[in-house]
């Protein structure tokens, strides 16, 4: 029996390993549709970035209340995941409680006793986030963009997160009675799961709690593979993605635009009358030439944008102060990175089902992102500034701009007039330049 039960951990395990491996080599793959982009430049400061920004949450603490409880779920789930350790020794040997003979009996002892710590604030926060998500009305998180699957999935993850933490507890609790008589050798301090379900689990019957600590076992276990492989569905993806997110940031100083190189050159040309327009590149300069200015389509974004499309949290702190969306606009840049996301997901299938891209007659423009969406940006960098793991929707938003501009002669009316004013007054408005001191003339 021991053997049959060891034979189908290892079967699980392989599984939901494999299974996990898989979705990540497809979100890979996805993300490198997008062209490449040479952000390994300041290496220091981008693993410093990623060290305070996507593990020190430096950007949650700003909201103080909600930016703790983030940390307490947050830092308690990965720790108690260091247990999976255990489980899997466990699970594979048929041995108990694993870590005790690697860590000596006191400190295990200090080991289970903070997990249990860390698992009650993660209930705190999974209980206190679930109330806020769904009962307290914070405008953000109850938009009409989130209803359907993002709202679920928000609140699915939450279910997730608390039946693992109460499985964690049963186990606990089941195993300190057993241990209270004698039946199991003393191992561990289970300060919360005995204060609290102690008494309760202390009137059962010693096969019941037998059974009750083995099913919280398997179910913790199962609840962790399941959870593992449920976030490729989920925007939950970014307890994973801001690390290589928040790592290839953009470090330059918000404002500064990318120029393109095929245009900066053309002008190069023009302004230097010894230029040689037949002189091979210099070395650097060859790097891939997009094939069209500006973006229609995820194939035309940089991997970077298609890794923040997939590591976005839909927490809407963006939307929130993007003056756009405040003042009625349609432009969300929340909404920006989900249909990124759901175009480029969208890619991936047609990919797995095809072998390759077969055309489907869609596009991120027009189809998902609409040209009153991208009209709206002011390019205030509200929306970079405020992500709390350093996304850039609005690189995104001026990509597809510059498409409908430089591929498509598309701009509106008003900004088509600002910039022929440009090129003939040195200035946006309609008057000459010898008339640009007028207004200080007195009448
Ligand atoms: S840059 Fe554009 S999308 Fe971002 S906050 Fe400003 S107006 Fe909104
Ligand atoms: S872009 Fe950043 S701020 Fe906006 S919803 Fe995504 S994670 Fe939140």
């Amino acid at each position: 029996m021991q053997y049959i039960d060891n034979i189908i951990f290892l079967i699980l395990l392989v599984a939901g390993f494999g299974l996990f491996g898989k979705s990540l080599l497809k979100i890979y793959r996805n993300i490198r549709l997008g062209h490449e982009i040479n952000r390994s430049d300041r290496k220091s400061e981008r693993w410093s970035t990623m060290a305070r920004v996507a593990m020190g949450q430096s950007k949650m603490v700003k909201r103080p209340i909600a930016g703790i409880l983030h940390v307490f779920v947050y830092v308690g789930f990965i720790i108690i995941n260091i247990e999976l350790v255990e489980i899997v020794v466990d699970g594979i040997f048929g041995t108990h409680r694993f870590l005790a003979s690697v860590f000596g009996e006191s400190f295990y002892s200090f080991f289970t006793a903070t997990l249990e710590i860390l698992a009650l604030l993660v209930v705190i926060g999974v209980v206190v986030f679930f109330i806020r998500r769904n009962f307290y009305g914070v405008k953000r998180l109850t938009m009409k963009e989130l209803f359907g699957w993002p709202k679920h999935d928000a609140n699915w993850i939450l279910v997730i997160e608390f039946a693992l933490m109460m499985a964690f507890f049963k186990m606990n609790a089941a195993d300190w009675v057993l241990q209270q008589r004698g039946l199991l050798h003393e191992l561990g301090s289970f300060p919360i799961s005995s204060t609290i379900l102690g008494p309760i689990f202390s009137n059962f019957s010693d096969g019941f709690l037998f059974f009750t600590e083995k099913g919280a076992w398997w179910f913790h276990f199962v609840g962790i593979l399941f959870f593992m492989n449920y976030l490729y569905y989920s925007k939950h993806l970014h307890i994973i993605l801001a690390f290589p997110s928040t790592w290839y940031a953009n470090l330059d100083k918000k404002g500064k635009f990318n120029n393109l190189d095929s245009v900066t050159k053309e002008i190069k040309l023009m302004m230097d009358p010894n230029a040689d327009p037949y002189a091979a590149p210099a070395e650097g300069e060859a790097e891939a030439a997009p094939s069209k200015f500006g973006a229609e389509d995820i194939f035309d974004l940089n991997q970077v944008q298609l890794l923040n499309a997939y590591s976005c949290t839909e927490c809407g702190r963006c939307t929130s102060v993007c003056p756009a969306n405040v003042t009625g606009k349609k432009l969300s840049p929340r909404l920006i990175l989900m249909k990124t996301r759901d175009r480029l997901e969208e890619v991936g299938r047609n990919i797995d089902k095809n072998g390759k891209f077969v055309d489907d007659g869609k596009k991120l423009l027009n189809d998902y992102i609409t040209k009153e969406e991208l009209w709206a940006c002011t390019t205030c960098n509200a929306c970079t500034e405020a992500c709390p793991v350093l996304l850039d929707p609005l690189s995104i938003i001026f990509e597809m701009r510059r498409f409908l501009v430089m591929e498509q002669s598309a701009a509106p009316q008003e900004l088509n007039l600002m910039m022929t004013n440009v090129e003939n007054n040195a200035a946006p408005w309609q008057y000459n330049q010898a008339d640009r001191l007028n207004w200080a003339t007195e009448n």
